[in-house]
């Protein structure tokens, strides 16, 4: 029993030392690691071995790191992130509405987002006052088409033709409501500079100046007012016209349809050369793009 009690006093010296060691301000400061102290405000910068006085002080008397088996808290606190927004993956359709079409590529990454001011990407045929409405949902002024999330609606069912789509038909590119349900007061605007190649019924074709020229279908302008005409060339960001609910005759929905076309070089069988276009998904080039007009990205 005595044994046991003997190397008692010198068990508690030791332990006295380590706290001792412990609350030493001479110990490492936090500021000599890597992790910065949390700071409330961005001050100018302090170099690392500068006497501090303070926070560092202050710092040292916290808690003891913690052991390897705890979670790790960072000490600064993260960036500040950009604006982001809400938007459902590429590819991803509601159930009855159609294949969708999964891509994860962003095929236009330095595109300018088409409008001027913000929008919803959504469904215009199963939106609120579409054709495929949900039941009750007769007003396209709802405010289901004008909230996030953004949802991809290329390859939606349809009876056009889209190669990219599981049934060979499908919706074939994206629709997008202007920033209010009010025709004729929201503008479209180029997403490269290129020229203005087509201008149909209700359509604006624009051929990218720079390669691989894309080509971008603008549907459902204002187009008695278009601030374009064919073979004008436009910058990046240089206003098309207005988004309106244009279709050549029964008027759809007051929205943009927003398509992206790249062409193929090929052969045909008997030797001649051809190009085909097809279309492609714009979905992510439209969200990458809308990001960055969020973050304050000017385009053009
Ligand atoms: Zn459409």
């Amino acid at each position: 029993m005595n044994d046991l009690r003997k190397p008692l006093p010198l068990a508690l010296a030791m332990l006295a030392t380590l706290t001792l060691t412990a609350c030493d301000p001479k110990t490492p400061k936090p500021a000599d690691g890597p992790p910065k102290p949390p700071s409330a405000e961005p001050g100018p910068p302090q170099a690392d071995d500068a006497p501090s006085e303070g926070g560092a002080e202050q710092e040292a008397s916290e808690p003891l790191p913690p052991s390897p088996g705890d979670p790790v808290q960072p000490d600064a606190p993260p960036a500040p992130s950009p604006a982001t927004f809400e938007h459902n993956p590429a590819g991803q359709l509601p159930s009855g509405q159609g294949s969708g079409y999964l891509d994860r590529t962003v095929w236009s990454p330095s595109m300018c987002w088409p409008l001027a001011e913000a929008g919803f990407a959504n469904s215009q045929v199963y939106g609120a006052g579409g054709g495929m409405a949900p039941p009750g949902k007769t007003s396209q002024c709802d405010s289901m088409n004008y909230t996030l999330p953004w949802r991809d609606n290329f390859c939606e069912a349809r009876s056009r033709s889209n190669p990219l789509c599981g049934s060979g038909t499908g919706h074939q590119g994206q629709d997008i409501r202007p920033a209010t349900c009010k025709k004729n007061e929201h503008w479209a605007v180029a997403t490269e500079a290129g020229t203005i190649t087509d201008i149909g019924t209700y359509t604006v074709t624009l051929v990218a100046k720079t390669a691989p020229h894309y080509t971008y279908r603008y549907l459902h302008m204002q187009m008695t007012t278009l601030a374009v005409k064919e073979g004008d060339k436009v910058t990046a960001g240089q206003k098309l016209g207005k988004v309106s609910n244009d279709f050549g005759g029964t008027p759809t929905t007051i929205h943009l349809h927003f398509e992206m076309r790249a062409g193929v070089a090929g052969v045909t069988g008997d030797g001649k050369a051809v190009a085909v276009h097809t279309f492609l998904p714009p979905y992510l080039s439209l969200a990458e793009a809308y990001q960055r007009k969020l973050n304050g990205e000017t385009c053009g």
